[in-house]
């Protein structure tokens, strides 16, 4: 396996620049993945590793080989599609040996090979069978089967389970996560399904503009998003205008709609306009009124299987959702009042606007 670098990479349509100066190195082994709004430029980013895109200015190495240069079919990168691009015209042992084919590899090793590839993704001695007989999550596998036989150094996933009802993608984000590991494949994966990029990938870039706004652990970029379109991007937030008062040299107290909340840390200077973003699971139903608390008012609630959510105003109108597991906000009726107190620890400041 290798570790992928990309150096100061501009990949432009015209004046437009789909990747903008983007510097990154993903680790041996490593689940990397881009997540951002449509049009960041995840893919164009994914298609100029594989090879399938020019590059206007900056380098992209495998290891210590650069490879901007090279045709896709030299660079050693086994990409899967969102589509799956199966031939419909070919079994799947020969869709799976297609890339061994193209690579002139001994006609006596290529069954070997492709039973091998179909074996770890779960479907031995399918290879006689055709496209049309297998289901949507056979033909990923199947894709997925295509593109580990030839040994990749790296592995591209573009989207490759947004073809798939829910169910489906979430059995198999896991059965790809478990693939990647078990053979410490690097690998590269775009989505814009932010559950899924938290719950397989060991890091996470979110992209904006073609430029990457932040990256981290799944657990770093959820909790401590540094900018507001991070936070609102990844998960859902809350985002409430305050001002700052004086650091107490343990906390700053915070004025928001029509409480104050006590942040931990010096969080902006006193008289600052903030913003602060808190999670709806950050936020709990409170009757006590000894708790600071957020006079809300309740407009429609979700039941979600085992969350409910709470969609309230705040008294200046602002929206503000609560996520609270199981019963614990039923004694709440639309249209009544409650008041809401948040975990101080779990807020993020943001400088306002
Ligand atoms: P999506 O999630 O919608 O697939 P993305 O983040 O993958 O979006 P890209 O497909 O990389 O975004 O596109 C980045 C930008 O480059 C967009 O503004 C897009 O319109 C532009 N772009 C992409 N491919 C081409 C092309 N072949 N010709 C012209 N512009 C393109």
């Amino acid at each position: 396996m290798s570790a992928i670098r990309i150096d100061d990479l501009t990949c432009a349509f015209g004046d437009a620049r789909a990747v903008d100066g983007l510097s990154v190195t993903i680790e041996r082994g490593e689940l990397f993945t881009l997540l951002g709004p449509s049009g960041c430029g995840k893919t164009t980013l994914l298609r100029s590793i594989a090879g399938f895109n020019d590059v206007a200015s900056g380098s992209i190495w495998l290891d210590d080989q650069r490879i901007d240069s090279l045709p896709a079919h030299r660079r050693n990168i086994g990409m899967v599609f969102q589509n799956y691009a199966i031939f419909p015209n070919l079994n799947v042992a020969d869709n799976v040996a297609y890339g061994l084919r193209a690579r002139r590899v001994p006609g006596e090793q290529i069954a070997a090979r492709v039973e091998k590839a179909l074996q770890r993704v779960r479907l031995p001695g399918y290879g006689s069978r055709w496209p049309h007989q297998m289901s949507g999550g056979q033909l990923q596998r199947v894709a997925i089967a295509r593109a580990l036989v030839i040994e990749p150094s790296v592995l591209l996933f573009d989207e490759p389970l947004s073809n798939l009802d829910a169910q489906l993608r979430r059995e198999m984000r896991v059965e790809i996560r478990q693939i990647q590991q078990s053979l410490g494949l690097t690998a590269v994966y775009v989505t814009h399904d932010q559950e899924e990029a938290l719950a397989i990938s060991d890091r996470i870039a979110v992209l904006r503009g073609g430029r990457i706004e932040q990256m981290g652990t799944p657990q770093e970029i959820y909790r401590t998003p540094r900018t507001p379109f991070v936070a609102g991007f990844l998960g859902d937030s809350n985002m409430l205008s305050g001002v700052a008062g004086d650091f107490d040299g343990a906390a700053t107290p915070v004025r928001t709609c029509g409480t104050t909340i006590a942040v931990p840390g010096k969080v902006a200077e006193s008289g600052a306009r903030v913003l602060l973003s808190i999670r709806p699971e950050a936020l709990r139903v409170t009757e006590d009124s000894r708790v600071p608390s957020l006079a809300a008012r309740l407009v429609l609630r979700e039941f979600l299987g085992e969350i409910q959510r709470l969609h309230a105003v705040l008294p200046d109108g602002t929206p503000i959702r609560v996520s609270a597991l199981g019963a614990a906000a039923i004694a709440v009726s639309e249209g009544s009042s409650f008041g809401l107190s948040c975990d101080p620890s779990q807020i993020v400041v943001f400088a306002a606007p």
